[in-house]
């Protein structure tokens, strides 16, 4: 490395490298402790505001999985990802004319709640000569304002989302309403692995139940004690956001 490092940014990578080997060893006691092996946890790191150099430093560290919630920023950062040793997901609420923009760029898009949405998916991967992996999105609060499908249109969805071309359904994802206590929030987390599990053991085509998407900075440790496979961490991975 030729640039110098500034002071600053040597305490940003050693406070980056203390909470990763934190968060993989959470990672890898509640994987164990809800009987599965730590290999079997997804652990991708939400990247937004975060400079690339800072990112990429953590993939340095053994991170595999990267995920941005907004189009413009992600297409600003895109060519300084260090992509050939991490995989780029997209995991913020997606309007259908930014999709273009996206296809051939992540590896899955996490956020999908309608079928006009994962039919522009399917339109823009058939243009592209890509196959586009998706979660599909659940409101599982069922609040209002929060992007997601209910789980009573999950079905309808799913079967919709599995008549497409060049699309794979490869699980589920959601963002849990914001809970006093991780008692009330290990509930919407139960919910959701109730329907994940339903779900996988129906067989349908371009269908595999293979992710659980949920389980954030404050809580990821209790959604892998819940059924998570994969986990969206931030904040305690890289410190306070800090929106510019
Ligand atoms: C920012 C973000 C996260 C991570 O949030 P933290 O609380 O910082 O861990 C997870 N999922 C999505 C969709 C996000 O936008």
């Amino acid at each position: 490395m030729t640039e110098k490092l500034s002071a600053e940014l040597l305490e940003i990578f050693d406070n980056v490298k203390r909470n990763y080997s934190e968060i993989t060893e959470n990672i890898y006691a509640a994987a164990e402790k809800s009987g599965r092996k730590p290999q079997d946890i997804t652990f991708l790191a939400a990247t937004k505001t975060v400079e690339p150099k800072i990112i990429n430093y953590a993939v340095s560290l053994g991170l595999k999985y990267i995920g941005e919630n907004k189009v413009q920023e992600l297409l600003s950062k895109y060519d300084e990802y260090d992509l050939e040793n991490c995989d780029l997901q997209f995991i913020g609420h997606l309007q259908t004319n930014k999709v273009k923009q996206l296809i051939g760029k992540v590896s899955m898009i996490q956020s999908v709640d309608s079928f006009k949405l994962a039919g522009e998916i399917s339109k823009q991967s058939v243009k592209n000569g890509v196959t586009t992996d998706i979660l599909l999105e659940v409101n599982i609060g069922r609040e209002e304002n929060k992007s997601g499908v209910l789980e009573e249109g999950l079905p309808e969805l799913l079967e919709k989302c599995a008549a497409l071309d060049n699309i794979r359904v490869r699980g589920l994802m959601t963002i849990p309403p914001i809970c006093d206590n991780k008692t009330e929030i290990c509930k919407f987390f139960d919910k959701m692995n109730k329907l994940f599990i339903d779900i996988s053991a129906k067989t349908l085509d371009n269908v595999s139940m293979d992710f659980l998407s949920m389980g954030m900075s404050e809580d990821y440790q209790e959604a892998i004690l819940s059924g998570a496979n994969m986990v969206r961490v931030g904040s305690r991975l890289f410190g306070a956001r800090i929106y510019r």
